[in-house]
C-alpha cells in the first residue's frame, strides 16, 4: 500500500477486498480442502489468517504469522529461535508470564530493565524487549540496542503489544522480529484473544510458519475474523483513547505518585517515545498509598470499571501487584477507553475525591 496514505487510510485498506469482493474479509470455516488450490488442511493453512496476517504485515513491514493469544505468539518464537543452552536476555519489568516461560525452558536468562543500564549481548542469542514495557511503561532505544545486538551476532525481538502496529514499526528500527498479543488494541473489543509474530526475513517466518504447524497452536477463524474486524478501527480508537490519556495525565499531574504516561513531555520516557513511536496510546500507570486506596478508588468508579488486560473500548483499571508484577502494591495501570473525555474526567476526579 502506498506508504504516504494515513494511519486510518492504512489500517482500512489493509482489511478490505478487491473488485468483486465483500469489503471485509469473511472468516472461512474449513478443516479439509478440495485438493488443487492453496489450501488443504486447517492446521496448515487458512484464508482468513491470510487476510490478517497480510494486513498486520503490511502495517509492520515485514511477514506476519498469526497464533491463538500473544502468548502462544511468544512461545512460538523462543522454540523457533533458541536451541537448548542458548543465552537469552528478556525484560525484567515486562509482562511477566514471558519472564515465567523462559525460567522454564532450557537457556540462560538475563533480565534487564527496559529503562537500562544494559549489559553487553555478547554471547547472547536472543534480546528480548518490551517497549513500552507492561504495566511500567518504561521505553528503550530500540535502534540503539538493534546495533548493540546486531554487532555481538544476537537477533533483536520487540514485544510490540502496548505500542500497536499503528504506534511503533520495530521491524523499520532495525529489529529483526516483532511479537504482540493482539488481544489488547489491535482487536480492541475484550472479545477475542490473538496474537502473531512479523519478521524480516522470509527464512524465520518460515520456521514460525512450520512450528505453528508441528506444534498445532493455531487461531480459529472466527476469532480471526474479530481480530480483523477490529483492527479496521484501530486508527479511531487510538486517537480517543490517547486523548482520554492525556486529560487523565492532566488531571492527576502533581497529585498522584509515580505517574507514567510515555506520551506527556514530562515524562522520563518521553524523548525516545517521541523519537521511536509514531503516536501514542490510552494506557499509564500511577501510584495509589495503598491497596485499600486503590480498593477504594475503583469501587468508586462508575464509568470506568475493574477489569485487566488494557487497549479495549472500555476504560479499565487495575492493581498490578495482585497478579504478581514486581510493582508497588498500590500501583494501578489505567486503560482509557474511547468513552467521552468529559466523562472520563469527571469519573476518575470524584473517585480519588477531587472534587
Ligand atoms: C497481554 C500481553 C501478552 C500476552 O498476550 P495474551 O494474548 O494474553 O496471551 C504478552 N505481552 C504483553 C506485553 C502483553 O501485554
Amino acid at each position: 500500500m502506498n506508504d504516504s496514505y494515513g494511519d486510518g487510510t492504512r489500517v482500512v485498506h489493509s482489511v478490505s477486498g478487491g473488485p468483486g469482493e465483500p469489503y471485509g474479509a469473511q472468516p472461512v470455516f474449513a478443516s479439509a480442502y478440495h485438493l488443487g488450490g492453496d489450501d488443504f488442511y486447517g492446521r496448515v493453512g487458512n484464508p482468513t489468517w491470510r487476510a490478517l496476517e497480510q494486513a498486520l504485515g503490511s502495517l509492520e513491514g515485514g511477514e506476519c504469522v498469526v497464533f491463538p493469544s500473544g502468548m502462544a505468539a511468544i512461545m512460538t518464537l523462543l522454540r523457533s529461535v533458541l536451541s537448548t543452552g542458548d543465552t537469552l536476555a528478556v525484560p525484567s519489568d515486562g509482562y511477566f508470564l514471558t519472564r515465567r516461560v523462559v525460567s522454564e525452558m532450557d537457556v540462560k536468562v538475563i533480565e534487564v530493565p527496559t529503562a537500562g543500564p544494559y549489559p553487553s549481548f555478547e554471547g547472547v542469542r536472543l534480546v528480548l524487549l518490551e517497549t513500552p514495557s507492561n504495566p511500567g511503561l518504561d521505553v528503550c532505544d530500540i535502534a540503539a540496542l538493534a546495533d548493540a545486538a546486531h554487532a555481538a551476532g544476537a537477533l533483536l525481538a520487540v514485544d510490540n503489544t502496548t505500542a500497536t502496529p499503528l504506534g511503533q514499526r520495530p521491524l523499520e528500527l532495525g529489529a529483526d522480529i516483532v511479537v504482540a498479543s493482539d488481544s489488547k488494541a489491535v482487536s480492541g473489543h475484550s472479545d477475542v484473544l490473538f496474537g502473531h509474530v512479523t519478521v524480516a526475513s522470509p527464512e524465520l517466518a518460515a520456521r514460525v510458519r512450520e512450528l505453528r504447524t508441528s506444534n498445532g497452536a493455531i487461531p480459529g477463524p472466527f476469532e480471526t475474523w474479530l481480530a480483523l474486524r477490529g483492527l479496521a478501527t484501530l486508527d479511531l480508537r487510538l486517537a480517543r483513547q490517547a486523548e482520554n490519556a492525556a486529560a487523565i495525565y492532566e488531571l492527576l499531574k502533581g497529585r498522584v505518585d509515580g505517574l507514567r504516561w510515555p506520551g506527556a513531555p514530562e515524562d522520563p520516557a518521553y524523548l525516545v517515545a517521541a523519537q521511536q513511536m509514531r503516536r501514542f496510546n490510552g494506557v499509564l500507570t500511577f501510584e495509589l498509598p495503598s491497596v485499600e486506596a486503590v480498593d477504594e478508588f475503583l469501587s468508586r468508579l462508575e464509568v470506568v470499571s475493574a477489569a485487566t488486560s488494557f487497549g479495549g473500548l472500555h476504560s479499565t483499571a487495575d492493581r498490578r501487584a495482585q497478579f504478581g508484577d514486581p510493582v508497588p502494591e498500590g500501583l494501578v495501570r489505567f486503560s482509557a477507553g474511547c468513552e467521552d473525555t468529559a466523562d472520563l474526567v469527571a469519573d476518575v476526579s470524584q473517585a480519588l475525591g477531587l472534587v
